[in-house]
């Protein structure tokens, strides 16, 4: 049941009932009937304890053997409740069916009276099957009223159907771009890898870490043939979407039922990607991700489990889908940190991509322009295929990378942008090009402070600072969505006229350039200004038609995006994702700044990146100016070898949370003292967390880092097994972590 239980329950099938693993049934749950899914059926006999009865098959379509498996794997590999990923899986079921149409169809039987208008219509609504009554009497050439008549003397009669959606085959006819020489052997490697010639049973088969493992083992043997994983790695340009684009042409050809699943970190993002799968295979593919809603949602749904759609786009979520025959699995930007789900049942979409292909029989690429450590260390040690795309396409040059140093040209007070960045921006706008300014900040200004007290506004039930955002004039917690109007006075000392905005958003910093190049046309992309995925089309069309001079930006834009004008990008603040400093502070500021500087020069005219820094020392900004990416990725891995951290070991976090202080101290302090002993196992905690309130629960958070040869989920398990949580407290188990507030 997609609900947070512990395990599945044994019904007995009534007489006369049929079902299978994956149908989907009605069952009492306590005193009510619950929808849930078979796992398997097996015989009666054996079976001395007295069973409820399932109520009824519910008419849907089955979960496939692979969504189920996948389904299974997924709640032990994040060490939570099976209901809790089977409810992800059926996430389509629950929104409404298409509300049938109403037609009118031929009864057999004949009228009262037949005259030629009635034989007409008659003949048409045979010929046609079931039609709309104003077409069918359009068709015939009648009045409404003929229609009417036939339906009162019982000849015609209303039928219900359901509008069937249109998922129309991919165009595989249609020729792909003419690939330059590392494209096309890039594309030639994938094109094995998924038609079957390369890679079948290969060392990626056998030596993945993700330990699959349980029932199905026969089909699992039977399709795990095809099952193999690519690391595309090219620089930002270099067309890796073009050579993916070759990949599912090769497996979509391959089998006539195969489908494909494209996974995109960004809702944004899916829009401009749809579009070039729309050019390649003269067909829009499936779409799946929080901005579809309603009946089309379910249409996606049953048309994946159907086997109709072909190709899905979406986000993470779209894994759960239940595909009937995936044969390829795309996860584009792979090292992308949205890919981690960090609420309710908490995953990483591209680790748990590999699995599924490992369970589907399917190839697995991982595109990035600078890939995770994880993956690259898979590549390094021959686990996944490593393609590599030499430069960027065509006449198009990587642009040129440049720090400024904010402690010789620091901004004037109150300003954000550094003398030589302005320089910079006159001279662009001067050609008539355009400028994105990244800063990774939503709203106008992130800390509000009482000059009076000193005090700086927080939410009330939550340990973060609220963020100031002029469009709506509200202050936002970013964590939990409260908000509030901004006050006349300081809710602490009463003060009027104390209350200050501290540092920039994205907001203040496009102030700024309207104050200074008041003729520019300027725009904000964050996720407060540019509302789903319609709107966030129109906005990137808008940038790439050149009808944005000054672009201010949140990482909302910075991925992915073609600007064929935009040659220059300049990030505001290059050290905002270096301070807080975890574990992959310097991984993702690199990969954050190489994308947005990435998107400057990508067609004919060349362009720069201007990073504006305190620290132009620090290893990520040296990498990033001499493009040095081997260098800082070395010096990477070898502290993270030497620390034993991922992805040379393994962490899990266990956060407790609680409204009640004492109770919460009480049942982290037993959990502490129960800690099981454990060879290359290592707890750290209790300790508060970074973030100790959350919507009044107190935090407290462990970790642990295990060696890899260590079953950690295992661990977990035992461990909080020995100690129950009172009432009031959660436990949230965290495998993998991303996240460390
Ligand atoms: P990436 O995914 O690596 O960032 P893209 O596939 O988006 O790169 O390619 C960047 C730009 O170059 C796109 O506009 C794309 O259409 C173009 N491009 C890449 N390869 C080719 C090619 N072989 N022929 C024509 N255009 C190409």
């Amino acid at each position: 049941m997609p609900l947070p239980l512990e395990e599945a329950f044994d019904y007995a099938v009534p007489e006369g009932m049929e079902v299978a693993a994956g149908d989907h049934v009605c069952a009492p749950l306590g005193s009510r009937q619950a929808h849930g899914v078979v796992l398997s059926v097996s015989p009666r006999e054996g079976v001395n304890r007295p069973l409820k009865p399932l109520q009824a098959r519910l008419d849907e379509p089955s979960l496939p053997p692979g969504t189920l498996e996948f389904v299974g794997w997924a709640a032990k590999y994040s060490a939570d409740a099976p209901g809790c990923a089977l409810s992800i899986a059926l996430k389509g079921l629950r929104a409404p069916r298409p509300r049938p149409e109403r037609k009118v169809a031929v009864t057999g039987a004949e009228p009262g009276k037949l005259t030629d208008a009635r034989l007409r219509v008659l003949e048409v609504a045979r010929e046609k099957g079931p039609l709309g009554a104003a077409p069918l009497a359009r068709a015939a050439g009648v009045g409404a009223a003929v229609v009417k008549s036939l339906v009162e003397e019982g000849a015609l009669h209303w039928v219900a159907v359901e509008k069937p959606a249109s998922f129309p085959a991919p165009d595989l006819s249609r020729p792909g771009a003419v690939l330059n020489a590392s494209q096309a052997t890039a594309a030639e490697a994938l094109r094995a890898l998924v038609g079957g010639q390369d890679g079948r049973g290969g060392p990626t088969s056998s030596a993945l870490s993700l330990g699959i493992s349980g029932a199905g083992e026969d089909r699992r043997r039977a399709e795990s043939s095809g099952f193999a994983v690519a690391l595309l790695d090219g620089v930002t340009g270099s067309g890796k979407t073009e050579v993916y684009l070759e990949a599912v042409a090769a497996a979509l050809e391959a089998d006539p039922g195969a489908q494909v699943l494209v996974l995109l970190p960004e809702i944004a993002l899916t829009q401009a990607v749809l579009a070039r799968f729309k050019e390649r295979f003269g067909v829009q593919p499936a779409e799946w991700h929080s901005a579809v809603s309603g009946t089309k949602r379910r249409r996606v749904w049953e048309a994946v489990a159907t086997g109709r759609a072909r190709i899905v786009v979406g986000a993470r979520s779209a894994l759960f889908l239940p595909f009937l025959k995936l044969r390829l699995i795309v996860v584009d930007e792979e090292h992308d940190s949205s890919y981690k789900q960090e609420e309710g049942f908490i995953y990483h979409a591209r680790d748990f991509a590999v699995a599924r292909g490992k369970i589907e029989g399917a190839a697995v690429v991982l595109a990035s322009a600078t890939p995770s450590l994880e993956t690259l260390r898979n590549a390094e040690a021959g686990r996944y295929r490593w393609l590599k795309l030499g430069a960027r396409h065509g006449a198009a040059v990587m642009p040129e990378v440049s720090l400024i140093d904010l402690r010789e040209t620091p901004p004037e007070r109150g300003r954000w942008l550094s003398p030589p960045l302005v320089e910079s921006m006159v001279e662009t706008l001067g050609w008539g090009e355009q400028v994105l300014l990244f800063l990774n900040r939503r709203g106008y200004a992130p800390v509000v402070l009482c000059t009076a007290c000193g005090e700086k506004l927080t939410a009330p039930d939550t340990d973060s600072w609220l963020v100031e955002h002029r469009y709506t004039g509200r202050l936002v917690c970013h964590l939990t969505g409260f908000s509030m109007p901004k006050p006349e006075r300081c809710p602490h000392c009463g003060a009027t006229g104390g209350l200050t905005s501290i540092g920039p958003g994205v907001e203040r910093v496009e102030e700024e350039v309207r104050e200074r190049f008041p003729e520019a046309r300027t725009a904000i992309f964050s996720s407060d200004t540019v509302f789903g995925a319609e709107q966030a089309r129109a906005m990137v069309e808008r940038m790439a038609a050149g009808g944005i001079d000054v672009m201010v930006a949140t990482q909302a834009a910075a991925k992915g995006h073609n600007f064929p004008k935009l040659t220059l990008v300049g990030v505001v603040d290059a050290d905002l994702g270096l301070r807080g400093g975890d574990l992959r502070a310097g991984e993702r500021t690199f990969q954050l700044l190489a994308q947005a500087s990435g998107r400057a020069g990508r067609a004919e005219r060349p362009g720069r990146a201007l990073l504006q820094t305190w620290m132009p020392e620090h290893s990520v900004m040296q990498a990033l100016v001499t493009g040095d990416r081997e260098a800082f990725l070395n010096a990477e891995m070898f502290e993270r070898q030497a620390a034993g951290l991922p992805p040379f070991g393994r962490l899990a976090a266990l956060i407790a949370s609680g409204p009640d202080p004492e109770a919460l101290e009480r049942y982290v302090g037993a959990l502490a003292a129960a800690t099981p002993e454990a060879e290359g196992v290592e707890v750290y905690g209790p300790a508060d967390a970074p973030l100790g309130l959350v919507r009044g629960r107190r935090r407290k958070r462990f970790l642990v880092r295990a060696d890899r040869t260590v079953d950690l989920q295992g661990f977990v398990n035992a461990w909080r097994a020995r100690v129950k949580a009172p009432g009031s407290v959660r436990l949230t188990v965290d495998i993998d972590p991303y996240s460390f507030l």
